[in-house]
């Protein structure tokens, strides 16, 4: 993805994982081969590899800069977690190298904003050292939403997996080190940073906006997962946490900003990965944006 402006403020990615990897039947409960069939020729070619039968799906985190602040925006699945396949696989230093060839330090990151607490929008909060997991970024306070902290907080309290190790290495140990800050569903860093709530993915998942001079951005976390969500905003991964929730958070929020000129930045979404929404009737059309 190319820097994208918003006013004062630059948004880039750096990418730990691309590529055709997901089976879209495997993903959607709900998936149908004759329903994908009919949409595949409306969607962007970037999102789909036909020869493979796999969906094209990015783990990337945003890097804002604002004329105050350096943040992130989720932080893919991290190093050394020792997590299952597919989570864990070789050559996850490409995001650091991508972190670091911005200009971006460790230490120059004021703030991580987290758009949900799992186990791919989490990991490079913490790092292993001298075996204990501490915050990655010294100087950043990390912004996690306090309904879906203490949700994983009682699932992991009862054992449950997941997120099994993911609430334990990734988040605990950030507000342990007194970096967290747990705020509600109206908190705004400033006036260009905010969040907007859209539960269902996960229990109180935020998309984060970026807002300057007139121009607005949204990162919209895993609101959806795929351009097939807006052909078929009721299809759900069998991950979410309530489908039927998911599924009105999706609608809302799409009618909200489609044909409004807001760009959207889906996390999973390949590169070029920022674009724009369009009605089509009851569904939507997600177009790149490419100049
Ligand atoms: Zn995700």
């Amino acid at each position: 993805m190319r820097q994208i402006k918003i006013g004062d403020a630059t948004i880039d990615a750096v990418i730990e994982r691309e590529g055709p990897w997901r089976r879209p039947e495997q993903f959607f409960p709900m998936y149908d081969a004759a329903v994908w069939n009919t949409h595949l020729p409306s969607m962007e070619p970037e999102v789909f590899d036909p020869v493979l039968g796999m969906m094209v799906v990015t783990y990337q985190t945003f890097v804002v800069r604002t004329p105050h602040h350096t943040i992130l925006v989720d932080t893919c699945t991290g190093e050394d977690k020792g997590h299952p396949a597919p989570f864990d696989f070789p050559g996850k230093e490409r995001w650091r190298k991508e972190l670091f060839a911005l200009g971006v330090s460790y230490e120059s990151i004021d703030y991580v904003f987290c758009t949900h607490l799992h186990i791919d929008h989490t990991g490079w909060n913490t790092t292993l050292r001298d075996g204990r997991w501490v915050p990655t970024f010294p100087n950043a306070k990390y912004v996690f939403h306090k309904r879906e902290y203490a949700a994983w907080e009682a699932e992991h309290a009862k054992g449950n997996n997941p997120p099994g190790t993911v609430f334990r290495d990734n988040c605990l140990p950030i507000v342990e080190a007194g970096q967290a800050l747990l705020v509600d569903d109206d908190y705004a860093l400033d006036d260009i940073v905010t969040l907007t709530p859209t539960p269902g993915h996960s229990p109180h998942h935020c998309c984060v906006n970026i807002h300057s001079r007139g121009q607005k951005a949204i990162v919209t976390g895993d609101m959806m997962h795929h351009a097939i969500q807006c052909r078929e905003p009721s299809w759900c991964p069998g991950v979410d946490w309530d489908p039927a929730q998911a599924i009105a958070s999706r609608r809302s929020f799409l009618s909200s900003v489609a044909d409004t000129g807001t760009l959207l930045m889906p996390i999973h979404f390949p590169a070029p990965t920022a674009g724009l929404v369009t009605a089509d009737g009851e569904r939507f059309h997600y177009r790149y944006k490419r100049d």
